[in-house]
């Protein structure tokens, strides 16, 4: 016999489903009786983007994974849209988060294991009293130094009132329709942020490729990232999660990456965190080594598919190695260059790193052809359909 679910959370309950129930009825109802302006539309959007980014670049990139410094003033700005978001204080939010990175997948550890199903991890994790969901702040302690974090847990109450009830009816008393924006920039904005948000735990952890590491749930979903601010790369995220970006190529859409970028230029962030884009190909190149190990079983002659393989896998890895040492010894070399003769022996350095570079990647191109005429090959007849 299956046991029991734990008490339900009435208050989380009540929270999480009231903004629900007045988005799918009122909102569209309201809509009907007297229609929305480009006022309460333009302000729906702009707190839908100042909650979720304020989730994203603050809650989870900046203060849960330490992959940036932010100015005061940035943290500030983060900590109110926290409020806003109503995902809770951020201490305890990213003391979660730290669990969920450190037991992945965990059903006894991970408060919103992806492995219990997808209405647990999107939902029921906060509406039930289950013991992996207990708040424990001892992996937070850094956070309890932080005087904002603390004031913002302090007042948390009072914020998120002013945020989602004070500032809508203030918006609206403006526009001379409170209904409109209590409503729009109110409800409806704040049922949407907060699913797209809990989309990372459930979705992002269900459909998508497994670049990164195929041994957790988390995938790599572009789709997600759409609704989530760039949150949906979320298999490279739980592979590399001091990386302040999630999406690492140019097109990946991460406008939450894009920020923090900006905050940089503008001075309000500091110290960016990136994985160096050697370790991310040996990473990616290892799972695809593993992936296509596996389809030499399923192919004719899989004995010379699987030789071809190694070599080509061992050329590969050893052009990264030697692009990787190339950067590292030009790195020290900036470090000391402070003599004429120093600077030439730096622009060596320099032409061989870029030399290797492109080595490294002739090597990939040679690594990804053999992957695809792999891929093409049709089964052996004895492996079952
Ligand atoms: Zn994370
Ligand atoms: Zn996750």
């Amino acid at each position: 016999m299956p046991s029991p679910k734990p008490p339900i959370r009435w208050l989380n309950l009540a929270v999480l489903c009231f903004p629900v129930l007045v988005s799918i009825t009122i909102v569209p109802w309201y809509g009907i009786r007297h229609g929305y302006d480009a006022w309460e539309w333009g302000w729906f959007a702009a707190l839908m983007v100042f909650c979720e980014m304020s989730i994203t670049a603050g809650y989870h990139r900046l203060w849960s994974h330490s992959t940036y410094k932010a100015h005061p003033l940035l943290r500030f700005i983060f900590a109110l849209g926290g409020a806003c978001a109503l995902q809770n204080d951020c201490i305890t939010w990213a003391s979660d988060h730290r669990r969920h990175h450190l037991y992945a997948d965990d059903n006894d550890k991970d408060p919103y294991s992806a492995n219990r199903g997808f209405w647990y991890s999107h939902f029921e994790w906060m509406i039930r009293d289950y013991p992996s969901t207990r708040e424990d702040l001892g992996n937070a302690k850094d956070l309890l130094k932080d005087p904002i974090l603390v004031w913002q847990r302090k007042h948390y109450l009072v914020l998120l009132l002013l945020m989602n009830i004070g500032l809508p009816l203030w918006l609206g008393w403006i526009n001379g329709d409170i209904w409109g924006s209590l409503l729009l920039a109110g409800f409806l904005r704040l049922t949407l942020s907060q699913h797209f948000t809990y989309l990372i735990n459930s979705a992002a952890h269900m459909w998508g490729s497994r670049t990164y590491d195929t041994e957790q749930t988390a995938r790599d979903n572009w789709i997600i990232a759409l609704f989530t601010f760039g949150e949906g790369y979320h298999n490279y995220h739980h592979t590399f999660a001091l990386d302040y970006r999630n999406g690492i190529k140019w097109y990946h859409y991460d406008p939450t990456k894009w920020l923090i970028k900006a905050c940089s230029w503008a001075g309000l962030a500091s110290d960016l965190r990136a994985i160096s884009p050697y370790r991310i190909e040996m990473t990616r190149v290892a799972v695809e080594y593993k992936n296509a190990l596996n389809r030499c079983d399923m192919v004719e002659q899989p004995a010379k598919w699987r030789s071809r393989l190694e070599g080509e896998y061992e050329q590969v890895m050893a052009s990264l190695n030697a692009w990787a040492e190339a950067r590292q010894a030009w790195y020290q070399a900036q470090s000391r260059a402070i003599s004429d003769e120093l600077q030439h022996d730096m622009e060596l350095l320099n032409a061989r790193y870029k030399e290797l570079k492109g080595k490294a990647r002739i090597q990939q191109q040679h690594w990804q052809a053999l992957l695809n005429n792999l891929s093409r090959l049709p089964y052996h007849a004895n492996t079952p359909a």
